[in-house]
């Protein structure tokens, strides 16, 4: 890595440099340092869009936080969303001190360190809204958001050159399920007290008005519970938490029984309930398999799958190939998240295949099933109001977001007493604040690292492999044609490899064996599943991987290119 790029902290300066985040949605990440110390906030990750083959994540380049590494002191988390804490089982091993977070926060990251056997010993520090914590020249101040989660924090960060403030994700909800309540106070008084900097959320700055509480939805919902004289199957992203409770209410209300369906949300929902932030009355909850033993007026099922995921329960279930839960007309399918972009396509297919169980299908546009967790441009005015900065960061958002929410920002502070400078910064930019101003200095290395998890088995046992893993193993990619009408396989696959070593005179074999795994792989599924590109495509990859592992020890990554003729 290019470490010299990395340029030193300048003395009795501080500086600030997004990492992740500012130009992209998702892996959320930033470096506050004043001198010798040096804090990060969020270790994100982003998803890759379903034409980045063989990719499972992406995180940022890490090579600032490794040039920094002696002064890297903390990691501070704002809440436990994969876009601001799924890296960080990538960054803990290059630093030695602790991780603040929620007690939510830090009950997500644990399984991630288990998975990547990362011994925290008792680096993980959990902390409440108001709480303070001194690292060095830095106090940090927790403060209480509301988001579409529960035990969300915003930071305010004082430093030798003023009090800095970042929102982390936000909306603000009125009526909180669990009753926490957004800190308008604090905001305020920090705002009152003198804030030098806003980093603040820009996801949503092109929706106007106020977003909505997470409450909103309970009225679409409690139409549905009446209406559907079947099964109920509702996907929602794992985390929404709120989304369970309010699912989980409304089903004892209605006498149903709840199953959770899929890995992440049965691992996620455990974690709530065990911390408290859910809850679900006894006799209330039934297991995945017992689904069929219930009449399915009787069961409401919170699915995973709500973005078309090929291995996900919704997409299982869709195709009728889910071991405990089967779809028939009667039934109901909800979809209660937004597409993330990117994944309209494999959702609309996963819907036609319900469909096609002769299930009804009820999204976010025919009834108010979802509601966002990132606040509208009224929200963020607000924000901006209370806190007064005299520099502002808009953040967590593509240019254009972030560009609209510095001319709103622009907007709401001219005219008063403390006009507002704002700094329109990108990945890398080192931004400065000292006793002459502020500015965007210099760049640092930023970038994306692509990382491939391997599953192994259905225990979801999970091998991570980086860059230099790619380098050392190399790539297969199969190019597989087959008919557009019956998945059919047209001809032979074909193999190609670069840096994928075989010893000399077993290629021919192994290529040959590798053929016939495609041809069996696509023989054994369904027509249903031949003709689902996606499915087919995860399908074969999980195969030949499997495959390559077996026979040469080695992982590659294994690329299938599905082509319909
Ligand atoms: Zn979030
Ligand atoms: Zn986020």
């Amino acid at each position: 890595m290019n470490q010299s790029a990395v340029p030193d902290v300048s003395p009795s300066t501080l500086e600030v440099v997004p990492l992740g985040g500012l130009g992209e949605f998702g892996m959320n990440m930033m470096a506050v340092s004043w001198e010798d110390t040096t804090i990060l906030i969020d270790a994100g990750v982003m998803f890759p869009d379903p034409d980045q083959l063989g990719v499972d994540l992406i995180i940022p380049d890490l090579t600032f936080v490794e040039a920094r590494r002696g002064n890297v002191k903390a990691l501070v988390l704002t809440h436990a969303h994969e876009d601001h804490i799924g890296a960080v089982p990538h960054v803990m091993p290059l630093f030695d001190g602790p991780v603040y977070g929620t007690a939510m926060t830090l009950a997500f990251v644990e399984p991630k360190l288990q998975e990547h056997e990362i011994d925290a010993g008792n680096r993980l520090k959990t902390v409440s809204p108001r709480d303070r914590v001194t690292i060095g020249p830095f106090t940090i101040e927790f403060i209480r958001v509301t988001h579409s989660m529960p035990d969300c924090v915003a930071l305010a960060i004082s430093t030798p050159a003023g009090t800095i403030v970042h929102t982390g994700d936000f909306k603000i909800d009125q009526t909180p399920l669990d009753g926490e309540h957004f800190d308008l106070h604090r905001f305020a008084e920090l705002g009152a007290q003198g804030v030098l900097a806003l980093f603040a959320d820009s996801t949503n700055i092109d929706r106007k008005g106020f977003t909505g509480s997470e409450t909103e939805v309970i009225e679409g919902f409690e139409e549905l519970f009446t209406s559907t004289t079947g099964k109920l199957v509702v996907a929602a992203f794992s985390s929404s938490i709120y989304r369970m409770q309010i699912l989980v209410d409304l089903a004892t209300q209605f006498d149903r029984k709840v199953a959770f369906v899929g890995r992440s949300i049965v691992q996620n929902s455990e974690i709530a309930q065990r911390l408290g932030f859910l809850r679900v009355p006894s006799g209330v909850q039934i297991r995945d398999s017992d689904v069929g033993s219930y009449a399915s007026q009787d069961v409401l099922c919170l699915v995973t799958g709500s973005q078309g995921e090929p291995q996900a329960a919704l997409s299982r279930i869709a195709i009728d190939d889910h071991r405990f839960v089967k779809l028939g007309p009667d039934d109901t399918v909800v979809l209660s998240a937004r597409p993330i972009p990117g994944n309209e396509k494999a959702i609309a297919r996963t819907m036609s295949h319900v469909s096609r169980r002769g299930a009804d299908v009820v999204t976010p546009e025919m009834k108010h099933v979802h509601v966002s967790g990132h606040g509208s441009a009224e929200e963020l005015k607000l924000m901006l109001s209370l806190v007064r900065p005299k520099y502002f960061v808009p953040i967590h958002g593509e240019y254009r977001h972030l560009s609209q929410h510095a001319r709103v920002a622009t907007r709401v502070m001219n005219g008063t007493d403390r006009k507002v400078q704002v700094l329109l910064a990108q990945d890398g930019d080192i931004i400065q604040f000292d006793e002459n101003g502020a500015r965007i200095a210099d760049r640092a290395p930023t970038g994306r690292v692509l990382i491939d998890v391997t599953r192994v088995g259905e225990v979801g046992d999970e091998v991570l492999r980086d860059r230099r893993h790619l380098a050392a193993d190399g790539v297969v990619v199969a190019v597989v044609a087959i008919s557009r009408h019956t998945g059919a396989l047209t001809g032979d696959p074909e193999l190609v490899t670069r840096g994928f070593v075989v010893e000399s005179g077993q290629a021919e074999s192994l290529f040959g064996a590798a053929e016939h795994v495609i041809a069996d792989c696509i023989s054994e599924s369904s027509v249903e599943e031949r003709t689902d590109q996606g499915l087919m495509t995860e399908k074969l990859r999980v195969e030949l991987r499997r495959f390559f592992k077996k026979r040469t020890g080695r992982r590659p990554l294994v690329l299938p290119v599905l082509m319909e003729i």
